[in-house]
Order: C-alpha cells, then structure tokens, then sequence
C-alpha cells in the first residue's frame, strides 16, 4: 500500500516484503482524512437536506446499524474461511464490503451522536480499560476471557 500525501488516501499496490521480514506483506493502514467528525458532519448535512431527523432517533438509528451489520454479514455468509487480505474476492465484492461497512460506520456514528457519546474519546477511554483488563504480559498469545484469569 502506498500513502498518497497529496490527499491522504491510500492506493493499493502489491505487497511486498519490508523491514527484513521476508514474505510478510506491508502493513495495511487507513488514510488520514477523513476523520471521525468529518464523517459524522458529513452524515449529518445529508440527513437535514433530506428532512429525515425526525426518523433518526437512537432506537431507529441501533435498528439500521443491526440492519447493515446483517448485510455485511451476508457478504461472509457460506463462505467457510477467509483469509487476511480477501485473496479471493472480485473487485465487485470488496466494493460491496467496502459499501456494508461504510453504512455500518455511518450509522455507527450518528448513533453516537444522537446518544451524545463523544465517539473518539470514548474508544480512548475503552482502550485503557481494555489495556487494563488484559495485561499483554498475563494474556500474551491466549484467547481467554478476562475473566479466566487469576492473578
Ligand atoms: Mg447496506
């Protein structure tokens, strides 16, 4: 992947090996922009253009997000397993995956907003607990439940 510094977006190129690591693929990473506000700002303008606030409530929002979660869903479903990467996936099909987790962010979002849950500190907050609930050093390579744990 390469990092278009012009407009901050990614463009997917072959992997290839880095730092040494033989036949290790680059690390995938997002672009910069945009961030958590603009989308929610974004989402925000195309609801009030439409005059469809008054549907958006928390409870409808939680609805749709279940709704989009199922079609994402959908897209995995018979499938068996799926490698990291989707090797393969069509083009059509990651765009399709691309459009399902998009709507699931969106509504995502202006749930958040809509329950005034400041989204970006509150997945710092999260992250913290989560840090203090599984110490890497206690759970370093386990897939057990914080609760398995003694001390
Ligand atoms: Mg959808």
């Amino acid at each position: 992947y390469l990092k278009s510094k012009e407009n901050g977006t990614n463009t997917r190129v072959k992997s290839k090996p880095q730092n040494g690591r033989a036949g290790r693929p680059e690390k995938f990473t997002f672009s910069s922009k945009p961030n958590l506000e603009n989308i929610r700002r974004m989402q925000a303008e195309f609801t009030d253009e439409r005059d469809w606030n008054q549907f958006h409530q928390p409870r409808n929002l939680l609805l749709a997000l279940v709704g989009e979660v199922g079609e994402l869903a959908e897209l995995f479903q018979w499938r068996g397993g799926v490698a990291e990467g989707l090797p393969d996936w069509t083009e059509s099909e990651r765009e399709n995956l691309a459009h399902e987790l998009s709507d699931v962010l969106i509504y995502l979002l202006e749930l958040a907003e809509k329950c005034h849950v400041d989204l970006p500190q509150a997945v710092l907050r999260k992250m913290v607990q989560n840090r203090r609930k599984y110490p890497a050093s206690k759970v370093h390579g386990s897939a057990k439940k914080y609760t398995e744990y003694t001390d």
